[in-house]
Formats: structure tokens, C-alpha cells, sequence
């Protein structure tokens, strides 16, 4: 069956370790018991989509060890298509190995792994996958040729969240409907030091071949920029326990609204709630919420 929300991105184990405080250069400390979590950005999104209630289907590379067996059930857990989601022979999957400590810093070393292997091919091979996906929803933690491949392959929308931000080329950049960076990724988008506002977010929109940005704005909500305008869509208030997965709950939650035919105004008020939910909860794919839980948790 054709998905609704096609993700092509990345699938780590995430090793976490709760510490007294992140150790320095060469200093051991000792920490808690050690969590294994379901992650990175793109399994993030296809989780968090699939708990929205949409179809979805990943594309994308696992490691052939423990790791990629266990991230391929969760996604599979979620009803989530992984025929294009490839098992890499020899090699190991992505980890990101995070200590946190009891004051929210943490300390994080990512290998990508099987994430590394991604390639053009691969998401050639995915096919009507990729193609007739209502959105395709992109991040940068696989090599940029998939991405662009992708995002050149779709003939629904395109969605780019550009995380970890790197300068982008105008042949991605001319395939993609709606970038949604948050501050920092903006801001070295945009070349800026510093706090970054509307207008540079609209000088960002007018210098791009696409329709729109959408700007993560964390406790602020978001801001939704086209050449001549920019409409700021408030977070509703919460106390956050853990902002782990906010980020990839929007742009999901973005994806499911478009697919459900909403303005990109409607989208974002949607993904805020989205967002500001995912925070109420400890842990990235544990906190994604269903709609039910979003009103519940609103309400
Ligand atoms: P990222 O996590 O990628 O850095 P943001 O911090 O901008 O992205 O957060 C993404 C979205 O998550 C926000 O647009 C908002 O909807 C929600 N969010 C994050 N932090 C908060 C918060 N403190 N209060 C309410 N909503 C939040």
C-alpha cells in the first residue's frame, strides 16, 4: 500500500547514561544503569507520524548486529513499512552514546554507522516508496546524495528539517516544499551568529527556490515564514520534563497535518501541540504522543 508519509533517514540505538555531571577531557565518571532507546531524527519522525495515526513507511540503512534487529522491531511495532529499510552486511548500527546529567547538559558522541551507508541507489531502489508518498520527510543524519535523491524522486511534498545543519546546495534546496529548521540550524543556515528573528528567516525564505520555513521557536512555538510574510503560531504552555524528540514530533506532526490536506498555518498550530505534548514525557520515542493524548494532556 502506498505510505502517506515516506521518511528517509536515520535509525540509531540510543546508549544513555545518567551521570552527576558530564565528565571533562580524560576524567572517568561513574553513572546509572544503562538505557537502550529506539532513535535517531529519522526513525524519530516515522514513529512519531505512524502514532498520529498515518501510514508510513522508512527508508533507510540498519547495522546487522542487536542494535538494527531492535530498532527494526520497534518501527515494525508501529505498523511501519521497513521493506526499503536495509540491512548493511559488516557493518554496525548508528549508536549515539549520550551522558545526561541531573541538570539537563549532556554529552553525546554519535557513530553513524549503517547510517553512513545510505545512498542514491538505495532510495532509487525504494521506488513507488519514495515517489507517491504524500510527504516525504527528510533530515540530514544520512549522506546528503540520498537525501537530494529523495527529495528529486517525490512527487508529493518535501519536507527538509536540516538537522545537524550543514550549508545545503541549491540542487536539494530546489526539490524541497517546506525547510523547518529550528534557531540554531537557522541561524547557520542563515550564516548568522546570534539570536536570529523573522526578518532573518525571511531573508532565508526569499533567497530559497522553495514555498516556505518554518521556524521551531522551542517554548515560543513557531514561526511560519514565506517571502512576504510571517505568522508566529505560540506554544501552548506546559512544564517541560524532558524536550528530548520535541523537534521530531513537529516535523511529524507538520507532515501529518499536510497530509491531512491543513493550510501550513493549521499544520504548525497542530505540530506546536505536538511538540509542546512530547515534552511532558522522559525519552524521545517513548514521549510521542497519539491525538487522543495530545487533547488529553491539552485539555
Ligand atoms: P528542537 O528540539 O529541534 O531544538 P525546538 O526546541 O524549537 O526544537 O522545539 C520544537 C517544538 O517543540 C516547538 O516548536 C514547540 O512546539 C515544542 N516545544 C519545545 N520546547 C517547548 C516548551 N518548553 N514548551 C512548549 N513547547 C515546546
Amino acid at each position: 500500500m502506498t505510505p502517506e508519509i515516506t521518511v528517509v533517514g536515520s535509525a540509531n540505538l540510543d546508549l544513555v547514561v545518567e551521570v552527576e555531571y558530564v565528565p571533562q577531557v580524560g576524567e572517568t565518571v561513574l553513572g546509572g544503569d544503562l538505557a537502550r532507546i529506539p532513535g535517531g531524527k529519522g526513525a524519530n519522525q516515522a514513529v512519531a507520524a505512524a502514532r498520529l495515526g498515518r501510514r508510513v513507511a522508512m527508508v533507510g540503512r540498519l547495522g546487522a548486529d542487536s542494535a538494527g534487529n531492535m530498532l527494526r522491531a520497534a518501527l515494525e511495532a508501529h505498523d511501519i513499512d521497513t521493506t526499503s529499510l536495509l540491512t548493511t552486511r559488516d557493518t554496525p548500527n548508528g549508536v549515539a552514546m549520550i551522558a545526561v546529567a541531573a541538570d539537563g547538559d549532556n554529552s553525546i558522541v554519535v557513530s553513524p554507522g549503517a547510517n553512513g551507508r545510505v545512498t542514491a541507489a538505495d532510495v532509487e531502489t525504494a521506488g513507488a516508496l519514495v515517489r507517491d508518498a504524500s510527504v516525504v520527510l527528510l533530515q540530514l543524519e544520512i549522506p546528503l546524495p540520498a537525501v537530494e535523491a529523495a527529495a528529486r524522486a517525490a512527487s508529493g511534498r518535501v519536507i527538509l528539517n536540516p538537522a545537524p545543519a550543514v550549508e545545503l546546495p541549491a540542487s536539494l534546496l530546489e526539490h524541497v516544499n517546506v525547510l523547518v529548521p529550528n534557531q540554531t540550524e537557522l541561524a547557520i543556515l542563515s550564516g548568522h551568529d546570534g539570536p536570529v528573528d523573522a526578518s532573518i528567516a525571511t531573508e532565508l525564505a526569499r533567497r530559497l527556490p522553495m514555498e516556505e520555513v518554518v521556524v521551531t521557536l522551542g517554548a515560543e512555538g513557531a514561526m511560519v515564514v514565506t517571502p512576504d510574510d510571517a505568522v508566529h503560531v505560540p506554544a501552548p504552555q506546559v512544564t517541560p520534563v524532558d524536550t528530548t524528540g520535541a523537534g521530531d514530533a513537529f516535523c511529524a506532526a507538520l507532515a501529518d497535518g499536510l497530509v491531512r490536506s491543513l493550510s501550513l498555518v493549521d499544520a504548525t498550530a497542530w505540530a506546536v501541540q505536538v511538540g509542546a505534548v512530547t515534552t511532558l514525557r522522559q525519552g524521545a520515542q517513548p514521549s510521542l504522543p497519539t491525538p487522543t493524548e495530545v487533547r488529553q494532556l491539552l485539555a
